[in-house]
């Protein structure tokens, strides 16, 4: 019986290294997987930290992963696993046709990605990972906040400081006007949220107090990029409209 897992961990606590692990254990006994990741490292490799990378696929917006394996299976007469990394940058969409490679191709799916945005709310292709998976894991790794605390969140710092606004994804040569330099680390939730607050304070400075504070919590009715060009869709629209894995 094939499954749907979703293993997830914060920056550097070696998903990437988790899943070339299976995808090399897996081609030593002469099984046929596919290696997936997304534009973000858009070399069509998937390396880790300590080292050891292989070639991947690269998942587009617009990729159809149930009809890329359903290629793949025609082609070569089978495919055993797809390992995705990255899946936080998935379409839920795309989570969908992964759990239909699973239910209607018979194939083994695992999934790595971070939970959380530096925004401190899930991705949504992380989120739809959560609500479909078979299985689900934490990777747990000591990492360590500054003030010695376990970290468990991803804060993005634009100039040193703490940012809750922009963009999902930073890619870096878009030729946009320079935001200064982006970096990021991890934090314990306490101090996360300490730089949060600052950050949305100083967005918020010219509103009382009060106002300031009720901002304190992700607004979940909007976009996850603060962008208010952006049309916000809701998750449970493509949860629970047939048809929406096209
Ligand atoms: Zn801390």
């Amino acid at each position: 019986m094939a499954t749907l897992g979703f293993t997830f961990g914060t920056m550097g606590s070696g998903k990437s290294t988790q899943a070339l692990q299976i995808h090399h254990n897996l081609r030593a006994r002469g099984l046929h997987t596919i290696l997936t990741t997304q534009l973000d490292r858009s070399e069509g490799r998937v390396s880790s930290r300590l080292g050891v990378s292989a070639d991947a696929e690269i998942v587009e917006s617009a990729t159809d992963l149930f009809e890329l394996v359903r290629q793949r299976v025609k082609t070569i007469g089978r495919v055993d696993a797809v390992i995705c990394d990255e899946a936080q940058f998935y379409d839920p969409a795309q989570c969908e046709q992964l759990a239909r490679v699973v239910d209607e191709l018979g194939v083994d799916v695992y999934a790595f990605g971070l939970l959380t945005t530096f925004q401190g709310v899930m991705f949504p292709g992380s989120a739809r990972l959560m609500e479909l998976a078979d299985h689900r894991t934490e990777i747990q790794v000591e990492a360590r906040c500054w003030c010695g605390e376990r970290a468990t969140h991803n804060a993005r710092f634009v100039d040193g400081h703490q940012v809750v606004s922009g963009q999902m994804v930073v890619v870096g040569d878009t030729g946009g006007p320079t935001q200064g330099e982006v970096t990021y680390d991890l934090l314990c939730r306490a101090h996360w949220m300490e730089g949060a607050r600052a950050a949305r304070g100083s967005q918020l400075e010219l509103l009382d107090e009060d106002e300031a504070r009720e901002g304190d919590h992700p607004d979940r009715s909007g976009p996850i990029e603060v962008d208010p060009e952006r049309v916000p869709t809701p998750l449970h629209v493509t949860a629970n409209t047939p048809g929406a894995s096209t």
